[in-house]
C-alpha cells in the first residue's frame, strides 16, 4: 500500500513538471521539443495513464526489496524524510543512486517509464507457465529454480501457487508483450500505439542499453494474492548484475529469492508489521532457510556473505530498516538453524514469526552512538 501511494505521487508530481514545462515552453516560442523528447513524454503519459486505469488493488501489498531511485523525484523520492543521524546507507544502494544522478533528465524519465512498465508485466503478464530464464544471459536459471523449490518445501504455506518469475529490462523490446501490459489498464484504441512507443523509446534513448541498463530492473518484489497477477515472487536481472558486481554472487539468488519468498510466509499469516521489522522478517526467515540443514545448510562464511548483502541493501530512513539493522535481523535467523537441537526440525512459519517478532525490538535500537545519545537525551 505504501509503495502505491509512493510511486504514483512520484510519477503525478513529475507528470505534473512536465506538463508546467510544456506550458511554459510555447509562448517562449523556445526551440520546438526534439522528436525523442516528444516521445519520451508521450510514453510518460501513457505510462500514467496505465497505472491510474488499474483497479486499485492492482498494486497494493507489493513489497520490494529495496527503494529504489527509480522512479523518483529528485535524489531521493523519500527527501520529506530526514536520514537517521549518523546512518550510512548500504553498498548497493549508494551504487544504485549513483548510477542514478548520471543520468541527463531525459533518460530519467525514459528510464523511470519502462522500469514502471516492464515492473507491471512482470506483475500483471508474465507467467511461470513458460520457461523464465534469470539474469541477463540466462546464468541465474538453475539457481533460482532450484531456490524456489526448495523454498516451496521448507515453509508450511501453501506454495504451489507462488510463481517464481523473472523481470528482465528485455521485455520491453517486445511490442506483443507491452500491448498486453498497456491492456492492462489503457484505453483500447491507444494500446497498440503505447506498445510501439514503448520499444521505440529503448533505442531511441542509447543509456538505456536495449533494456540492459541495470537501472531499469535493480530490484525484486513479492506480490500478495489480491495483486496484479497473484502470490508471486518477481527477480529483476538488473539486481543480479549489480549484486554480482559488489562481490556477493555466491549468495546472491538464493538470499534474495528466500527474502522474498520471506514476504510469502508473512503474506499468509496476515503479519503486515507498521515499522522496519516487516523487511527485517524476511530477512531473518531467509537467514533461517540458507543456515539451516534442510534450506541450503550453508557453512559460516557463505552465511556471512549473506549477512553483508542484507546490509548492503539498508537504508537510512525507516523503510526498510538500517544497514545494520537487517544484518542483524538475517545473523539471527542463521542464529536460529545453527543453534537448534534437532538440526533437521523446520520450525513452524507461525512460530518464526512470533519468535521473530520478540526479538526485533532488541535490533530496533539506533545504529550509532552518537543517534544513541541523542535518544537518550530525548527521553
Ligand atoms: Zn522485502
Amino acid at each position: 500500500m505504501p509503495d502505491r501511494t509512493r510511486f504514483l505521487g512520484s510519477v503525478l508530481a513529475v507528470a505534473t513538471t512536465v506538463t508546467l514545462a510544456l506550458a511554459t515552453a510555447v509562448p517562449a516560442a523556445a526551440a520546438a521539443p526534439s522528436t525523442v523528447d516528444q516521445d519520451v513524454a508521450q510514453l510518460y503519459q501513457d505510462v500514467i495513464d496505465l497505472y491510474n486505469g488499474l483497479p486499485a488493488s492492482a498494486v497494493s501489498g507489493v513489497d520490494r526489496l529495496i527503494d529504489s531511485p527509480i522512479p523518483r523525484i529528485g535524489p531521493r523520492f523519500k527527501a520529506a524524510q530526514d536520514p537517521i543521524p549518523g546512518c550510512t546507507e548500504g553498498s548497493l544502494l549508494t551504487y544504485a543512486n549513483k548510477l542514478a544522478a548520471q543520468l541527463t533528465p531525459l533518460e530519467g524519465k525514459a528510464l523511470d517509464a519502462l522500469s514502471a512498465l516492464s515492473q507491471l508485466y512482470v506483475q500483471g503478464v508474465a507467467s511461470d507457465k513458460s520457461p523464465q530464464v534469470f539474469g541477463t544471459d540466462g546464468q541465474y536459471t538453475s539457481r533460482a529454480t532450484a531456490t524456489i523449490d526448495r523454498l516451496r518445501g521448507f515453509w508450511d504455506i501453501e506454495s504451489w501457487n507462488i510463481q517464481l518469475v523473472a523481470w528482465k529490462g528485455t521485455d520491453l523490446g517486445s511490442q506483443a508483450k507491452m500491448a498486453q501490459t498497456f491492456g492492462l489498464g489503457l484505453a483500447p484504441a491507444k494500446v497498440k500505439g503505447a506498445a510501439a512507443l514503448a520499444t521505440q523509446v529503448l533505442y531511441e534513448v542509447p543509456a538505456l542499453q536495449g533494456g540492459r541498463n541495470p537501472l531499469l530492473t535493480l530490484n525484486a518484489f513479492s506480490a500478495p494474492a489480491d495483486s496484479l497477477g497473484g502470490k508471486r515472487v518477481a527477480l529483476g536481472d538488473g539486481l543480479l548484475d549489480t549484486v554480482n558486481l559488489l562481490g556477493f554472487d555466491d549468495v546472491s539468488v538464493e538470499s534474495v529469492v528466500g527474502h522474498e519468498y520471506g514476504h510469502q510466509v508473512d503474506f499468509a499469516h496476515n503479519n503486515y508489521p507498521p515499522n522496519e521489522s516487516s523487511e527485517m522478517g524476511p530477512d531473518a526467515y531467509g537467514g533461517y532457510f540458507v543456515a539451516h540443514a534442510k534450506g541450503f545448510g550453508w557453512n559460516s562464511r557463505l552465511q556471512q556473505e549473506v549477512t553483508y548483502l542484507d546490509s548492503s541493501i539498508g537504508d537510512c530512513f525507516h523503510s526498510h530498516g538500517t544497514p545494520e539493522q537487517r544484518k542483524a535481523a538475517g545473523a539471527w535467523g542463521e542464529k536460529q538453524a545453527t543453534s537448534q537441537g534437532n538440526p533437521n526440525r523446520i520450525v513452524p512459519s507461525a512460530t518464526m514469526i512470533d519468535k521473530f517478532q520478540q526479538e526485533y525490538p532488541k535490533l530496533m535500537p539506533p545504529a550509532t552512538g552518537q543517534s544513541a545519545t541523542m535518544a537518550a537525551a530525548q527521553r
